[in-house]
């Protein structure tokens, strides 16, 4: 089973107003403006996992700080998940700090929806190592069976729109102090996953696991050695950050790092396949997938 973790879709409608929604929303639109921006809809996934042969996907709209907005974004990926028979899974997008946004998880969740993200802790402008700012988050993640995933970056290394400063550090602090949820921690958890040699943050990081969106742009195929080095190859999650990237490239990646086929076929599904069961075994949420 093939699974791709990371991928964007936007509503027609968002596309088409992107310039006024962008006068309001400072992340969104810095990315929109990105060299490297794609607009995709859930239509051009479809037809690039048969390409790709991708078996499942796992789709999320814009994370805006406008919780409108976030919930535009939820309306359409539920209709795509059900047009999909099983091909696309989705993500809810919410703004962690506004009125009533766990309820927005409870109608996703009541929707099918296996986690929450991609959240941008800089872009929606929230503090992840701030337990008064997540709580609720955390609850709600953990509450519904669901997981989070969270954009973090490289505190080193070249500056790209969206970057942001959630790093590493940041995302421990995270897992500190909610170490019962499930957190995918997007773009090789910015290097995260070194910690893992760490007897304590092994145990700090026990539900912490990695996505390799924007991995080539970022990282030479050893990366994916490493981080299997450190004890992590199990908790590595193909993510392609389509339309950013599709699988060519990963696989190029992969084909370079040398690693053998049951590490492969961990980080290209099996891993996430793993991840799925953990918070779907969580009691209470039987029969909403
Ligand atoms: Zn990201």
């Amino acid at each position: 089973m093939r699974i791709d973790v990371h991928v964007h879709v936007y509503p027609p409608e968002i596309q088409a107003d992107w310039q006024s929604i962008a006068a309001c929303e400072p992340h969104f639109a810095s990315l929109c403006s990105g060299r490297v921006h794609k607009w995709c809809t859930a239509e051009d996934v479809l037809a690039r996992m048969k390409e790709d042969s991708i078996d499942v996907s796992w789709i999320a709209g814009f994370a805006f700080r406008d919780p409108g907005l976030c919930r535009v974004c939820n309306d359409y990926v539920i209709d795509a998940v059900k047009r999909s028979e099983g091909s696309l899974k989705g993500l809810a997008v919410v703004n962690p700090l506004s009125r009533g946004f766990e309820e927005e998880i409870l109608r996703c969740r009541e929707a099918g929806f296996i986690g929450v993200g991609e959240l941008f802790p800089d872009g929606q402008v929230f503090d992840i190592t701030d337990m008064r700012q997540t709580w609720r988050l955390a609850a709600q993640c953990h509450e519904n069976g669901m997981f989070l995933m969270l954009h973090v970056a490289e505190p080193v290394g070249h500056d790209y729109p969206g970057k942001g400063g959630s790093g590493p550090k940041e995302a421990a602090n995270f897992c500190s102090n909610h170490p019962e949820v499930q957190v995918v921690f997007a773009h090789m958890g910015g290097g995260l996953w070194s910690y893992e040699t760490m007897p304590e943050m092994r145990i700090v990081l026990h539900n912490a696991w990695y996505d390799t969106a924007a991995a080539p742009f970022l990282y030479g195929p050893e990366v994916l050695n490493a981080a299997v080095a450190a004890g992590a190859g199990h908790k590595i999650l193909y993510g392609s950050d389509f339309p950013l990237l599709g699988a060519d490239r990963y696989e190029k990646m992969f084909a370079a790092s040398g690693l053998g086929d049951d590490i492969l076929s961990g980080i290209r599904g099996d891993n996430a396949a793993v991840l799925l069961e953990k918070v779907r075994s969580f009691p209470g949420v039987e029969g909403l997938n």
